[in-house]
């Protein structure tokens, strides 16, 4: 296995104003949290990284959470100049920070471009105030304006948002509506994401009591495929099963993960994959800052075995509506032939409609079809476990 130093770096921020009714991220309600900590915690972790593996240059930096935005300009600059001061970045690097509309004023804005930030991600959800307030989001439409607003004030052009579907009490015409509104921002990157009842949530306790009533599964699936035609009629690019980039906007970060690569990652409940290793960090707030003063803050370190990491690569490389390259598998693998990992199984779903075999010049490419696009995760899901059975022995 190619075991590079990573050139990406994710950074957790555990704090949100309150929680989502659908949220089972690592986060935490900010009330009372102790954030200077926290950052100073953070430090020690970065401090301690650089030196177990020393970076090669980032060429990305995603900042998530939680909501990275909670912090104040003055916890921000100082955040954002730990990053700088222990990370080489490249000149180019794409610098993305997730932000909540609710928590984001000019001053903070101005604080993050200062610090580098130069791609934002908000989490807009909807264009319905009653359907944000119904999921549990602290902000409202006027917020999403004056936000992006202030966001291009303060310098920004590469902004994306995030929108969901299939919330509670959405109809189609809801998200058409929510989706022209998105639309007419022209933003260079927009993420569509259906809800899912996730445990330990509000919405998954009012599900098992039967008081949660989501739109029917035709339904959910007429609404991707509503999304899917606006947004490629608008000339974005389809280019992972939930994300649409103009040319050039595509999430390099991101991309880390769908391409199976190493990345740095820090903060409570942050994963991370270097070195052949996976790790999960502590998750709880006190117990992370007690960790990172002493070593590095693991809850859990794994060895990813390379038959697990040829799993992975087909996984999440399908996500990709690329798909993913026999030669790309070769030079990860050194010399490894895809088929012989998974020649039934690509049989099988290409026999079913679900994925096809594009060949160029001396390279074989697997991608998708639109039917494939449609049962993402039961196509993902036919590679998992079987490895061991299609392994070449
Ligand atoms: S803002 Fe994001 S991380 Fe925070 S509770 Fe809501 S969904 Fe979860």
């Amino acid at each position: 296995m190619l075991m590079h130093a990573p050139r990406a770096l994710y950074i957790h921020i555990p704090f949100c104003t309150n929680k989502c009714h659908y949220c089972d991220f690592n986060s935490f309600v900010l009330k009372g949290q102790p954030v200077d900590d926290y950052l100073d915690a953070l430090e020690e972790e970065m401090k301690r990284t650089v030196e177990s593996m020393p970076p090669d240059i980032i060429h990305t930096v995603f900042v998530g959470g939680g909501t990275p935005t909670v912090l104040t300009p003055p916890q921000m600059t100082r955040f954002l100049a730990s990053v700088q001061r222990y990370f080489p970045l490249a000149v180019d690097v794409e610098f993305t920070m997730e932000a909540n509309p609710g928590t984001t004023d000019l001053e903070k804005l101005q604080a993050m471009k200062a610090g580098g930030v130069n791609r934002l991600s908000f989490g807009v959800q909807s264009f319905n105030n009653e359907l944000l307030e119904r999921i549990g989001r602290i902000h409202n439409v006027e917020d999403v304006y004056r936000s992006l607003d202030n966001a291009r004030t303060a310098g920004f052009s590469n902004l994306s948002i995030d929108l969901m579907f299939n919330l509670p009490g959405q109809t189609l015409e809801m998200l058409a509506e929510s989706v022209e509104k998105a639309l007419a921002l022209g933003l260079p990157h927009y993420s569509l994401y259906s809800l899912k009842v996730e445990e330990n949530t509000l919405f998954h306790t009012l599900y098992e009591r039967n008081e949660l009533v989501l739109p029917p599964e035709e339904e959910e699936l007429d609404m991707f495929l509503l999304l899917i035609e606006r947004l490629k009629g608008a000339g974005y690019s389809h280019y992972e099963i939930s994300n649409f980039a103009k040319p050039g906007y595509e999430s390099k970060h991101n991309s880390t993960y769908w391409r199976n690569e190493p990345y740095y990652g820090l903060g409570a409940g942050a994963h991370g994959y270097a070195k052949g290793q996976r790790h999960v960090n502590v998750k709880g707030v006190g117990a992370y800052i007690d960790a990172a003063r002493q070593q590095l803050p693991r809850l859990d370190v794994s060895e990813v075995s390379e038959l697990e990491a040829i799993e992975d690569f087909m996984m999440v490389g399908l996500r990709l509506l690329d798909g993913v390259r026999a030669s790309d598998f070769e030079r990860q693998f050194e010399g490894k032939k895809l088929e012989d990992y998974f020649g039934d199984i690509l049989d099988r779903v290409m026999a079913d409609g679900l994925v096809e075999r594009l060949t160029e010049q001396d390279d074989r490419r697997y991608r998708l079809t639109n039917k494939g696009i449609l049962l993402g995760n039961e196509v993902f899901g036919s590679f998992i476990g079987l490895t061991e059975t299609s392994s070449p022995g």
